[in-house]
């Protein structure tokens, strides 16, 4: 079999789990083919952005400090990691390259008290960049073949949206497809870097947080693997949060609708992306817990088996959202007011989650990150106010998403009012509601200080919490 292997943070978090790492590939992978791809060490990507953000203030003293605590957790992690004194001295000299080009960055940028977004990049790219020659040498202590590629090197080229990159698909297929299918045929392990593509120029571009699970379903796609394994911190992909719903259940089995939902619309468990390149082709993913290999976890594949009955497969939270409505009497009757400000939006490069228009159409809401909300109604206001038709703007920042996730939602009644139900009577306001276009998912925004029940509720009016699959 040819198989993915995918490490989150967490797995990766520190030196004995580097090892347990090494010893997932080597023990799972027995007379596989493995392509292994790991995430940045830990929380050190947020490290990285609060690196980011002290530098463009040109504040040298947190910097400096950030830099050394970097520093100081990779070169800890290998020593401690890989006791091969050739192996180690190979491994350093690559965090040492990375290193330096890292602090170099950082100095210049924080001189300027500057950071352009390529830059900014740059220095993201670096928790991957560091992590993963670790991983590449605790493999090569245990007698795998390993080799260490940046995303960019596999093959991964992107647009040139600095943040959120969006990977070429058809030129990423064939060069990671070149790049990778030899190495695997020469029976090599290739690692390489999550979270990170290139631009056709070179310039190093990131996937957007919690990329690498893209990183992972790409080159499956590309080099046709037979399945890919995403090993996290959870037992599976779960009925809600864990961390949020104690009393949340593995998934079994589910389609990629129903998982791709649950991404959009908040699970953290998976990149919103992560889906698209492997639905087309059917190749299944398991999500599988790095601290208990023997558990089987979720596969989310083509029609699922084992799988449950259940309308409602899962409720999703995303925090950080915004409203903002435009209001106008003259709206009512009026074709193309929605789409002028959809176009709007699409001009300052801002993502809408959700859209909802009364009745009486004199009102259209949408819901954007809670990052975009001001320069979203700036945008609205200046395009449209003064125009007669729109009369206000307003935002609403103190709020939350969530979302009902369930493939068979769309041919089952009552859904709506379950949830409802159960969210008033614990007396919480619904403020806005809006039906996916894939009817499969029912999503509401509700003040930020009531999500967390508003997600209970629904979890347990669903009788979430003793799924059978
Ligand atoms: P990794 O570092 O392995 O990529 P993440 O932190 O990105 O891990 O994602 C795993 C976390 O996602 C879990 O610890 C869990 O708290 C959270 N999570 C949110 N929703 C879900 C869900 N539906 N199923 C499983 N985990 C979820
Ligand atoms: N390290 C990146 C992040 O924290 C990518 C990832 O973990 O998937 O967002
Ligand atoms: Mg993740």
């Amino acid at each position: 079999m040819r198989i993915v292997m995918k490490f989150g943070g967490t797995s990766v978090a520190s030196a004995e789990r580097i090892k347990n790492v090494a010893e997932r590939v080597k023990g799972s992978g027995r007379g596989h083919q493995v392509v292994v791809v790991c995430s940045a060490m830990g929380d050190v990507t947020d490290e990285l952005l609060a690196l980011c953000a002290d530098a463009s203030k040109g504040m040298e003293k947190p910097v400096e400090e950030r830099l050394a605590s970097v520093r100081e957790t990779h070169l800890a992690a290998l020593a401690a990691a890989v006791g091969d004194k050739e192996v180690r001295r190979k491994v350093q000299g690559m965090l040492n390259l990375t290193l330096s080009q890292l602090e170099k960055l950082a100095r210049g940028s924080t001189v300027l008290g500057e950071l352009t977004p390529r830059s900014r990049d740059a220095i993201l790219s670096c928790g991957e960049r560091l992590s993963n020659p670790i991983v590449m040498g605790a493999l090569i202590e245990k007698g795998v073949d390993a080799v260490f590629l940046t995303g960019g090197e596999a093959g991964i080229m992107t647009d040139d949206r600095f943040g959120d990159a969006t990977p070429l698909l058809e030129v990423t297929k064939f060069q990671v497809s070149e790049k990778l299918s030899p190495l695997l045929a020469e029976g090599k392990t290739p690692v390489v870097t999550g979270y990170i593509g290139a631009t056709q120029s070179g310039d190093t571009t990131t996937l957007g947080r919690g990329g690498s699970d893209f990183t992972g379903t790409l080159i499956a796609s590309a080099v046709d693997a037979d399945e890919v394994w995403i090993w996290s911190d959870v037992d599976g992909l779960m009925t809600a949060d864990p961390r949020l719903v104690p009393s949340a259940r593995v998934l079994r089995e589910i389609s990629y609708e129903e998982a791709g939902e649950m991404a959009v619309f908040g699970a953290k468990a998976l990149h919103p992306r992560t889906l698209e390149p492997v639905a087309e082709k059917g190749i299944p993913v398991r999500f599988r817990n790095t601290f208990k290999p023997d558990d089987p976890g979720t596969v989310v594949k083509r029609n699922p088996k084992l799988y449950s009955k259940s309308v409602v497969k899962g409720v999703a939270l995303v925090k950080e959202v915004a409203v903002i409505t435009v209001r106008g009497a003259s709206m009512v009757g009026k074709p193309g007011s929605a789409a002028r400000i959809f176009d709007v939006m699409g001009r300052s490069g801002i993502n809408v989650l959700m859209i909802s228009q009364s009745v009486s159409e004199s009102n259209i809401s949408l819901v954007v990150a809670r990052s975009a909300m001001e320069k979203g109604a700036n945008a609205l206001e200046l395009a449209l106010l003064g125009d007669g038709g729109y009369r206000h703007i307003l935002t609403e920042g103190d709020v939350s998403a969530v979302a009902v996730v369930g493939g068979a939602m769309r041919s089952t009644k009552g859904v709506a009012a379950t949830a409802f139900g159960a969210i008033s009577a614990k007396g919480i306001n619904i403020k806005m509601i809006a039906s996916g276009s894939s009817n499969q998912n029912l999503s509401l925004i509700v003040a930020e200080k009531d999500a967390k029940d508003t997600v209970r509720a629904i979890h347990s009016a669903f009788r979430l919490d003793r799924l059978n699959s």
